[in-house]
């Protein structure tokens, strides 16, 4: 726990909530050009909790123009000044983390322990640490003078909305960068009220613009001929499509997409705490984050002993209101999402895996599914080799260790890994083969802005975090 948190958020009522949002963009919130709007709605009840400008080309077109202007002056600034104004918005967004956090469980559906614990002093220490950068460029490691790249176009996920934006943002603006964001369409609530603390802060105008909208307005935002960078987290499918339209541009590109980590148990391992480390690992935000242990391997001497254990403790989760203090797990985030993990845990049942699920009575609304895993089940199933994004687990077993780096590295992805073992020796052993951007060991899922983050293979390329963080944002000269 790096950083003081606000005191328990106790109700909705800590946040206020506009009926409606414009997009912003030069330093204003504006309705969007084509007058539309869409809904956003708490998928813990269904319930709308407010509309939302629907950004268009013409709309692009007005927040790109916005960013390319504010970008001599923005880069122009001493690192120092530029300090100023993240440290500034790091200490707003601790200020004002208790509304934040009670927001972005409405819109997102996970839980305030979450929201509160995690995603906001996580947010405060990114923009804490790149601020610091801001004026050491120079040991970025890309020469004595790195240069910004000039307009980001940025596209983030609905997983961690806050979080993602953070990540993308506070390197960009560190590095002299400005940015035309937007936020995914189940969760555009947040990234609106980070333009508040944008503008509480002072940030000159045009350096920050958040649009909203769906897949189309991400589509215009990353082709649109006046930006120098693209960054996304999203789906690898998005991605693929992101990295043909980049194609053959001036655009630099990173991208942050899907995995199915290994999270890989030994018979030495101390039982308790592999198996928090384990559900830490899938049933952590319902199991939608890119980086998940999503497949247990388990050594075949110590699977019913460890499979006890772990079905003991998820009886003991607390599913239900995400708003509640107590809640372990909170709603998938949309129906679009519910809809995809049924699929492939039917699938799993289909192809001959054993499902179960604790016991647990779930809410009459809203979107939910209890946190299973699956045993019996075979590399070749779905279930072992596609993101569910979801709090599914997929059980198989190993009998050595290479036979456990052969499994975990048998997927198209390879974003995280995490090891259980006494053993040192075969913790390094085992990192070194594993194809994975970050292998924790007797540990998952923890998170650090001095740590870089991202992929192998098809989970995408790129870090983000640490100092390999601002390379995607300057150009050497
Ligand atoms: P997505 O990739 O469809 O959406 C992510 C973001 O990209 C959203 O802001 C969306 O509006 C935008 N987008 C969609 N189509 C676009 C396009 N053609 N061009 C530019 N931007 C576009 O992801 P999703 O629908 O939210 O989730 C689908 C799957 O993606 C999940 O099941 C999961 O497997 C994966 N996912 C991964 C991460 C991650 O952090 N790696 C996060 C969320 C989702």
């Amino acid at each position: 726990q790096i950083f003081e948190y606000a005191p328990a958020p106790e109700s909705r009522a800590i946040v206020d909530i506009a009926p409606s949002y414009g997009l912003f963009i030069d330093g204003e919130f504006r309705e969007a050009a084509g007058g539309k709007v869409f809904k956003t709605v708490s998928p813990a009840t269904e319930e709308v909790l407010s509309e939302v400008a629907q950004a268009d080309g013409e709309d692009v077109e007005a927040a790109v123009r916005a960013a390319r202007a504010a970008f001599p002056g923005w880069s122009g600034l001493p690192g120092t000044e530029r300090a100023k104004y993240i440290f500034r918005i790091a200490r707003i967004l601790q200020e004002r983390a208790r509304e934040l956090a009670v927001l972005e469980t409405l819109d997102n559906g996970k839980p305030i322990r979450e929201t509160r614990d995690a995603d906001l002093p996580l947010v405060a220490a990114h923009f804490f640490y790149y601020a610091g950068w801001a004026d050491k460029l120079e040991h970025a490691g890309l020469g004595p003078d790195p240069r910004p790249l000039g307009v980001a176009g940025q596209v983030i996920p609905w997983n961690f909305p806050l979080l993602m934006l953070a990540w993308k943002i506070a390197p960009a603006l560190a590095t002299g960068n400005t940015v035309v964001l937007k936020p995914a369409e189940t969760t555009p609530l947040s990234a609106l009220f980070f333009a508040d603390v944008c503008r509480q802060a002072g940030l000159p105008r045009g350096v920050v613009n958040i649009i909203t909208g769906d897949g189309a307005t991400g589509a215009a935002l990353v082709a649109h001929p006046d930006i120098d960078k693209v960054a996304f987290t999203g789906s690898t499918a998005v991605g693929k499509a992101i990295a043909r339209t980049v194609a053959g541009t001036r655009k630099k590109l990173t991208l942050e997409l899907g995995g199915k980590g290994a999270n890989i148990v030994f018979d030495d391992a101390p039982v308790d705490q592999a198996v928090e480390g384990i559900v830490n690992g899938i049933y952590f935000n319902q199991g939608q984050v890119c980086c998940a242990g999503s497949r247990l391997l388990v050594q075949e001497s110590v699977q019913d002993e460890l499979l006890d254990a772990l079905k003991r403790r998820l009886r003991t989760l607390r599913v239900g209101d995400p708003m509640d203090k107590n809640t372990d797990v909170g709603a998938i985030n949309s129906a679009e999402q519910l809809a995809r993990i049924e699929e492939l845990a039917d699938s799993g049942e289909a192809e001959g895996a054993e499902r179960w699920s604790a016991p647990c009575e779930l809410p009459g609304n809203g979107y939910w599914f209890a946190p299973t895993l699956f045993t019996g089940v075979s590399q070749a199933h779905r279930i072992a080799r596609e993101e569910i994004f979801g709090p599914v687990l997929s059980v198989l077993t190993f009998r050595t260790p290479d036979e456990a780096v052969a499994k975990a590295n048998n997927t198209p992805y390879g974003l995280s890994a995490g090891i259980w073992t006494e053993k040192g020796s075969r913790i390094l052993s085992m990192a070194n083969k594993l194809r994975a951007g970050v292998v924790w060991a007797n540990t998952f899922n923890k998170f650090d802005p001095t740590s870089p983050f991202g992929g192998y293979k098809e989970s995408g390329f790129g870090r983000e975090g640490g100092r390999h963080g601002l390379e995607a944002y300057l150009d050497v000269r």
